[in-house]
């Protein structure tokens, strides 16, 4: 049964957030819980209609997409279905960072900054309008319901990045409070954070918890070995992504909470792309989502056969992101989901490789917390962080001008923080860094471990 707390929250005090925010997250959720439940050809049609009109206000308002039509002799018209999106080039992170001031809507949107490592090492930032921001949120409170809980319900984040809590204002944290969200960091994991964590979570007793599940499997791991139970803190759902999710660890994280796995599969930079319903379907959000699954040479796959996964945001009007590359991996499945819900759905998806790297103390390190550090660097365009030993690493990376010796001296500074203090860091600068054999790149290796 939902506490009053929790209806408190997620039937006033967020929506009056998001209100607020100038968000209309819940306008939108109600029309989301009514089309998920669409056949395949309803929402099809939906889609369409939306793309239709996303694609004539990009063409009206975004300066590098009239000049791109332009420049291909199309119009807003010719792009109709899906289908005809093979007309328009993929977008990826080199382009974006080289067209970033055109791909703004001349209308007068209201953007936050967003930036990413992403799975390729090529740091960017990008910006998203709040129509944006709406969708992502409000197709996330869907499938946060799909599992019999909601927002208000107690939570426990279990993720993190030096940078990011560093920004944490007092107002987040009373935000946080208010809805009952415990933000725990993990990115070092020490012996004594993971034993801090788990005596949080025993404490806050979350209905729900969410993060890496890399991460949440070493907390599992930790507790069998302390014998410490979380089965019966009463948690009702694991919520993961960012990451694989490794069948070894869904088996432990479920034993151990003895609760169900969610995975959720998206990105910042790529949106809430599809989340996994309790029969076990990962369900693109495709009101808003087109994703595209396409071969080497930019074809699209056939039904049942693996591609890259590429999509197109149709609440972007602002930074439009259309046939943006997420380079990772996925096939369509050729059933429908036995939940009954009409969303498409996205089987096998192979998403980013990550490593950890291990400090000189012998701790490891999420490699998201280099990652971090480096995608703030404006001079980097790519970069690879390989350990080759217990006790130095190396840097390479991709940029226009050699690093400034003041850019070197203090990502030095802020590895050997994260890393240890004797931990030798060499940084060099290379002319590209290659994809490895599968097309992906790897932006963190650990030689120790490969
Ligand atoms: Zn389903």
């Amino acid at each position: 049964m939902t506490s009053w707390y929790t209806r408190f929250v997620s039937q006033l005090l967020f929506p009056l957030h998001e209100r607020l925010k100038r968000h209309s997250t819940y306008r939108l959720l109600p029309a989301l819980e009514k089309s998920q439940w669409l056949s395949p050809q309803q929402l099809e049609q939906l889609q369409q209609d939306k793309l239709q009109s996303f694609i004539r206000q990009v063409v009206a308002d975004v300066p590098y997409y009239q000049q791109l039509f332009k420049q291909l002799g199309l119009s807003a018209a010719d792009i109709q279905s899906v289908a005809d999106l093979a007309k328009l080039p993929l977008l990826d992170k080199t382009l974006i960072r080289s067209h970033s001031k055109q791909l703004f809507s001349n209308r007068p949107y209201r953007f936050s900054r967003g930036s990413t490592g992403g799975s390729s090492g090529q740091p960017l930032t990008f910006y998203m309008d709040q129509h944006r921001v709406s969708h992502d949120v409000a197709a996330k409170l869907r499938a946060t319901r799909w599992w019999g809980v909601d927002i208000g319900d107690p939570e426990a984040v279990i993720w993190g990045a030096p940078i990011e809590l560093g920004k944490q204002s007092r107002l987040k944290s009373w935000r946080d409070k208010l809805f009952r969200s415990v933000l725990m960091p993990a990115l070092t994991l020490t012996p004594e954070l993971i034993a801090g964590q788990l005596q949080q979570l025993q404490q806050q007793k979350p209905a729900m918890v969410f993060g890496y599940p890399s991460v949440i499997y070493q907390l599992c791991l930790a507790a069998k070995r302390q014998q410490i139970k979380l089965e019966s803190l009463g948690v009702k759902v694991v919520f993961v992504t960012s990451e694989m999710l490794y069948p070894h660890e869904r088996n432990i994280i479920s034993q151990s909470f003895q609760c169900p796995i969610a995975n959720g599969y998206g990105a910042r930079d790529a949106g809430f792309i599809a989340h996994e319903c309790p029969a076990g379907s990962m369900h693109i959000s495709a009101e808003d989502i087109i994703v595209e699954l396409l071969d080497d040479d930019g074809q699209p796959v056939a039904a049942g056969q693996s591609g890259e996964i590429v999509v197109t945001h149709l609440a972007t009007p602002g930074f439009p992101f259309i046939r943006y590359r997420t380079g990772d991996m996925a096939q369509l499945a050729l059933q429908p989901c036995s939940c009954g819900r009409g969303l498409p759905v996205l089987a096998n998806v192979q998403g980013r490789r990550r490593d950890f790297l291990v400090t000189t103390a012998g701790d490891q390190l999420h490699s998201w917390g280099v990652v971090y550090l480096l995608r703030d660097v404006s001079a980097i365009e790519k970069f690879k962080v390989i350990q080759h030993q217990a006790t130095a690493i190396e840097l390479l990376v991709v940029s226009e001008q050699p690093l400034s010796p003041d850019t070197q001296t203090d990502i030095r500074r802020q590895f050997q923080r994260l890393l240890g203090a004797d931990m030798a860091i060499s940084i060099t600068r290379v002319t590209d860094i290659p994809a490895a054999a599968n097309g992906k790149y790897c932006y963190v290796e650990n030689k120790l471990v490969s």
